[in-house]
């Protein structure tokens, strides 16, 4: 049984709302109510929580996130689940568990994974479906990927790629031969396809995106650098207003100038941060694994041996304040860019990424420093700082 909540007093801050002190009714997992606290009373049967000294804000979703807390998920994707109950910590309340290059098989037992279902008990954050990053990358641009698994776009490959078997979403190299194919297979089945690992140019994207490619993963990583006479890729997708673009904002992916650029070009509704985070994300420096490479990671970042990036140690509650802090956008913008902009990149704007009557009740409460004080995923709190609330 669900308990049914009245959480009241707080501001009450989305991507299109900024509201003092609101109140909320959460029932069955779902938002019943929302408003101004002076005109909501509690329902009878709710538990009334006092949250005045918070802000209230939509559930954080990353889409793109490779592993934590010790865990990768292309080397053991049955480590999904377990890694699902850390994030609510920093505030994610849904992801897209990101396999990187690697053989058909390894891909197959992700799906497994996530068919599987949760583990009895199970309260964390959501696994949406698998980001496949990989393996139609283009080896020039293989960033930390294993080029023994790369390989040509194929349709008769990902006929089985839907969401229905947890696929969400498909980074592949544009330029690629069959990659326009591809694109419009996967498009078909509901997959979000993005371009990335590329070496595509302008007009190369532009044919992709024309096919139906809605995305692009970590802007300005793992693609040429954007050039006045060579706009190629990255130029592309800062030019292309139907496309929304995944950026990394760690301050050692992209120069914080950039990412204020990138932001201006295309507006939080075009623009998503995403962690890219790997297995050393809350854990201390050391060696870890992202797919089959070791991984040196430090206090700041993730390296291969030739000092390559290898993701990101980057939390999405860090991601929020670093992009405000690089642009002076307001929280509200900042907030869009991980919670009604990814969700509407996966088609789910009806019912996730806002606080509205009938979404579900994945919220977050933050401290007047932007601290994650409370998680709470689908109407039950999956994790909270016991010094900041009594639950
Ligand atoms: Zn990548």
């Amino acid at each position: 049984m669900h308990t049914t909540w009245y959480l009241s007093g707080a501001r009450l801050v989305t991507a299109h709302a900024d509201i003092a002190n609101a109140a909320l009714v959460v029932e069955n997992a779902r938002i019943a109510a929302v408003g101004a606290a002076a005109a909501m009373a509690p329902p009878a049967h709710a538990r009334a929580l006092d949250v005045s000294k918070f802000i209230l804000v939509p559930g954080f979703i990353d889409l793109q996130f490779n592993g934590g807390f010790g865990h990768d998920f292309t080397a053991q994707p049955e480590t999904i689940w377990q890694v699902a109950q850390e994030l609510p910590r920093h505030g994610v309340v849904a992801f897209l568990p990101t396999i990187i290059t690697a053989p058909f098989e390894k891909i197959q037992r992700a799906q497994s994974v996530l068919q599987n279902g949760a583990p009895e008990n199970f309260c964390g954050a959501t696994p949406f479906g698998l980001h496949l990053e990989g393996p139609f990358l283009n080896p020039q641009k293989r960033g930390a990927h294993n080029i023994a698994y790369m390989r040509l776009p194929d349709v008769s490959s990902v006929r089985a790629w839907t969401p229905q078997n947890f696929v969400r979403l498909v980074t592949l190299a544009p330029e690629l031969d069959g990659a326009r194919e591809v694109i419009r297979a996967l498009c078909e089945n509901g997959v979000v396809v993005s371009a990335g690992h590329s070496m595509a140019t302008f007009e190369e994207a532009q044919r992709a995106f024309d096919a139906g490619s809605a995305y692009g993963t970590h802007l300005f990583n793992a693609m040429p650098p954007l050039d006045h006479r060579a706009p190629g890729l990255a130029g592309a997708l800062l030019n292309d207003a139907r496309v929304t673009v995944g950026i990394i904002p760690d301050g050692i992916h992209v120069h914080p100038a950039l990412v204020d650029l990138a932001l201006r070009q295309k507006t939080a509704a075009h623009l998503n941060v995403v962690t890219d985070a790997m297995a050393a994300l809350g854990m201390t420096p050391g060696k870890y694994l992202l797919g089959d490479f070791t991984v040196q990671v430090d206090e700041t970042s993730a390296r291969l041996e030739d000092g390559r990036l290898a993701g990101s140690i980057l939390n999405l509650r860090d991601g929020l304040v670093n992009l405000m802090r690089f642009t002076r956008c307001s929280l509200s913008d900042a907030l869009a860019t991980i919670t009604a902009t990814p969700a509407r990149v996966l088609h789910l704007e009806n019912e996730r990424g806002d606080i509205a009557p009938g979404y579900f009740a994945d919220l977050v409460l933050l401290t007047a420093d932007l601290r994650v004080a409370a998680t709470m995923v689908q109407g039950q709190w999956a994790w909270h700082d016991a010094q900041e609330l009594a639950l």
